[in-house]
């Protein structure tokens, strides 16, 4: 009986790079090709019109609603003449990837004919049948429909014969149901409360910009090895596998040439992203074998997660058209590193930017410290929250492993930012006023030039790092919705900066001198966020027992860490700044300790049918192959020399019984382990349980799972190794 699994490995390797015709047009002419964008709703839409909407993309003015009839007008337009037949509002629900329900343009005209419609009300609203997206009981609770609502701060563009159109997602009575309204709110809070505090330094300012340039991580399989790895297929990573005997020790795969096939895909994936205005500027391979990189240029941060979103699903296409599959999973295959999404987040000024050294005059260096270190404040003050942020049943497998951020969150600043936040801190006081003359403040601020010149120094292993002009924050796992973690970071800079000014104002109506009271606030925070800020190696044992002294959250168990939601002053930050509500975030608990125990089910039931359809079935068949070998010996030797002839193969023998008996006992125990946990009908209490019980019974039996592995003939191993999936050819 042939092997599948040689038959899957010889047409993976057989495989050609598919030819990829790229479009006589310059990248500069065809990007944004599929987008109503600027230039589009220029040409498509009356002068009136166009100048309104651009009014309610800039200053987010009310949308009337004459003006949606003839936007959705032009948009019709340009659609049909883009063989568009049906349009969808898309959206982003507390899921990993979006949704869309397609309705065709076309309706009755009531003479037994169809013409083709779309007005305003289309454009603006819909109410998709909700019922089957996770609301945490929100929608039970009250009504079951939920509304998509347009964010015109994102452009609508086309995929294939639909117009999409990006949405909000809420509740009847008006909780948000996704991650882009929250998102949108925070993004609102950080702007006003930015504003209020740049404003101290240049009173022109009118509007802060938060942007993300975030970096795809990824890995590619091909679509034949997938397909023979059922764990891959339902649970998006591998739940055994031994190690190849090489994978990533020579550190030969990072910025390494990229196999033809990728480069193909690559080359596929990048022309579409780019038609449908997804900046793409860097793509290399990462540390891990098959595992890739794309990294955009920085956008305004609502349309970043759109592009991310988008880019997600596009690349799972484009994947399907070169046969192979994406893994966007942060951990599918252990002992190599997995994939994160790092997040550069920075704001901007309608006048400059504002995470930025040196700049020119010396109020903006003023201004640019006091953002370092309210940024850094929300961060110290929510770390437990910000971990919660990026927290998932899969980003967990990544975190704390010697390869990514750990489960703490911490900030590296580098030498020469710290040094001079240490030195406002402990200058004499007087010293540092009487250098702020009439023209601003000196704060001895000859330091700041050099600081981006030296940024080399980076720290690889800190969870959020300043680098240059933004903060990297880096914990976010490659799957995530990128929202998730910007939602917390905006909100928690935002109520920093919002009580910063607090403060500032209180002094400055006590009759001190502006700048003078912003040193002594920014004195004041500098010491107290001081445990925030580790410049050393956070892999290392020392930081896990140095960050707990300090009191920084040091929790790992995923269902724990999500509680941070729900603490008191996380629940105070987000109400204060009008992001979210008490009962929004507990519905939102609700659907993520829900998901945690639903990935761990999920991964528990694959990886017990495996162990029982291929695993042990393969063993036991080597083994009675061993025993017929056996006996046979002894038919043709006396029995001493067959004795010792075949000592190695009772070895064997005994050796798989104990390993194979020791996986069915121990999927036996899941089974239960999983009756007992399904009876807990608090959602909380269940994932908690899943991560106790039956998360580390995954681990032990995948242990001798790869024990059995590396006993049994390849020949009869049915699922393609390690060393077979990790090498694209
Ligand atoms: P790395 O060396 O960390 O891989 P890159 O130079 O490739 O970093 O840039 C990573 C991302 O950071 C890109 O998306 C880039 O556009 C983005 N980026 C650069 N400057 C900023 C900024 N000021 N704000 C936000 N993102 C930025
Ligand atoms: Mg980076």
């Amino acid at each position: 009986m042939a092997n599948l699994r040689f038959e899957v490995v010889a047409e993976a390797y057989k495989k050609k790079p598919l030819e990829v015709i790229t479009p006589v047009e310059r990248p500069s002419e065809f990007f944004g090709k599929y987008v109503f964008n600027r230039a589009k709703m220029y040409k498509y839409l009356p002068a009136d019109v166009y100048e309104k909407l651009i009014d309610v993309i800039d200053n987010g003015t009310r949308l009337d609603r004459n003006i949606a009839d003839a936007v959705a007008m032009g948009m019709k337009k340009w659609a049909n003449e883009n063989g568009v037949t049906h349009y969808t509002h898309w959206f982003q629900p507390l899921t990993e990837g979006t949704a869309e329900k397609h309705d065709a343009f076309v309706e009755p005209d009531g003479k037994g004919g169809m013409i083709e419609e779309f007005s305003g009300k289309l454009l603006v609203q819909q109410e998709p049948d909700a019922s089957s997206f996770p609301s945490g009981g929100i929608r039970n609770t009250f009504e079951a429909r939920g509304y998509s609502a347009w964010d015109p701060t994102s452009p609508v563009f086309i995929i294939d014969d639909t117009l999409c159109i990006p949405t909000i997602f809420i509740s009847y009575t008006g909780e948000s149901l996704d991650y882009k309204a929250p998102l949108l709110r925070s993004l609102q809070a950080v702007n006003s409360s930015a504003a209020a505090v740049a404003q101290y330094f240049d009173p022109q300012v009118k509007k802060v910009t938060c942007n993300l340039g975030w970096e795809q991580e990824y890995f590619l399989v091909d679509e034949s090895l997938y397909f023979a790895r059922p764990d891959l297929m339902l649970t998006g990573r591998t739940l055994m596998g031994h190690d190849s005997a090489k994978n990533q020790q020579m550190d030969d795969h990072y910025f390494g040439t990229i196999p033809e096939r990728v480069q193909a895909f690559m080359k596929d994936l990048e022309i579409q992203a780019l038609e449908l205005g997804i900046p793409c500027k860097t793509r290399h391979n990462e540390v891990a074998p098959n595992q890739f990189e794309l990294a955009p240029i920085f956008e305004e941060t609502n349309l970043a997660v759109d592009h991310n979103m988008l880019l997600m699903s596009l690349m799972k296409k484009v994947a399907r058209k070169h046969s192979f599959r994406v893994l966007l999973h942060e951990k599918p295959f252990a002992g190599v590193n997995g994939s994160g999404k790092h997040n550069n987040w920075s704001l901007s000024t309608d006048t400059g930017v504002l995470l930025h050294a040196p700049g020119k005059t010396q109020e903006e260096n003023l201004r640019f410290v006091v953002f370092i270190v309210e940024t850094l404040m929300g961060v110290y003050r929510h770390n437990g929250l910000l971990k919660a942020s990026i927290m998932s049943a899969t980003n967990a497998h990544r975190l704390g492993g010697n390869e990514a951020p750990p489960a703490i969150i911490s900030s590296f600043l580098g030498k020469q930012l710290s040094s001079l936040l240490e030195h406002i801190e402990k200058a004499d006081k007087e010293e540092l006023f009487s250098m702020a003359g009439k023209k601003g403040i000196e704060l001895d601020i000859a330091r700041i030039p050099q600081l981006l010149i030296d940024n080399t120094d980076r720290n690889r292993t800190s969870p959020f790092a300043f680098t240059g002009n933004r903060f990297e924050f880096r914990a976010v796992g490659s799957e995530a919705n990128c929202s998730s973690a910007l939602i917390v970071l905006n909100t928690a800079v935002a109520e920093a900066l919002v009580d910063f000014k607090a403060r500032v104002d209180a002094l400055i109506s006590q009759g001190e001198e502006p700048t003078h009271a912003i040193i002594d606030i920014l004195r004041e925070d500098i010491r107290t966020c001081k445990p925030i800020q580790f410049e050393g190696n956070g892999y290392s044992e020392e930081w896990m027992e140095e960050a707990q002294r300090r009191g920084l959250d040091c929790e790992t168990s995923c269902p724990l860490v999500f509680d941070r939601y729900l603490d008191e002053a996380s629940v105070q930050m987000f109400e204060s700044q009008n992001v979210m509500q008490r009962n929004e975030l507990e519905a939102r608990n609700e659907v993520k300790w829900e998901t945690y125990t639903k990935k761990v089910q999920i991964e528990a039931r694959v990886l017990g049918d495996i162990c029982m359809n291929h695993i042990i079935p393969v063993a036991t068949h080597y083994q009675s192959r061993l025993a017929k070998n056996v006996q046979s010996m002894f038919d043709i030797f006396p029995r001493e020399k067959a004795t010792s002839l075949t000592s190695r193969n009772v070895k064997i023998i005994e050796e798989i019984a104990e390993r194979t008996q020791f996986i069915e006992t121990e999927v036996e125990e899941l089974v239960n382990a999983r009756k007992v946990a399904n009876r807990i009908e608090n959602e909380r209490d269940k994932a908690i349980a899943y991560h106790d019980t039956i998360a580390p019974k995954l681990e032990t039996i995948r242990y001798q799972v790869d024990k059995l592995e590396l006993l049994v003939a390849d020949e009869l191993w049915t699922l393609p190794k390690y060393r077979e999936l990790l090498f694209i050819r």
